[in-house]
């Protein structure tokens, strides 16, 4: 996603302005940074500030993204089993054919 940094006047911290919020802020002059803050841009001439935090944050996932996920996949599927085992057990083994989740 292309960003352009703006620092705020009210926090002194440089975000990042997704292109689309850049296009709707001109006309207000205020933009909504990919953290959620509002930025009222300093001027131009304004020493810029410190990146803000919150949007690094946003614009660089976390590497063990894909394991994470993996993880609550595995839940899931432990989750299933659980099911299934007390459908087995409310039922009785005369329901064997009843249709599994997997
Ligand atoms: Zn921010």
């Amino acid at each position: 996603m292309p960003t352009t940094s703006i620092t705020s006047q009210l926090d002194g911290l440089a975000h990042e302005i997704a292109e689309e919020d850049l296009l709707a802020g001109s006309t207000t002059g205020r933009y909504r940074a990919v953290c959620g803050a509002w930025v009222a841009p300093t001027s131009m001439t304004a020493a810029p500030g410190r990146p803000c935090g919150a949007c690094t944050a946003v614009l660089s996932p976390a590497p063990d993204l894909a394991a994470s996920e993996q993880h609550s996949r595995s839940v899931w599927r432990a989750v299933s089993v659980w099911l299934r085992t007390c459908s087995t057990t409310v039922h009785g083994s005369a329901r064997r054919g009843a249709p599994s989740w997997t």
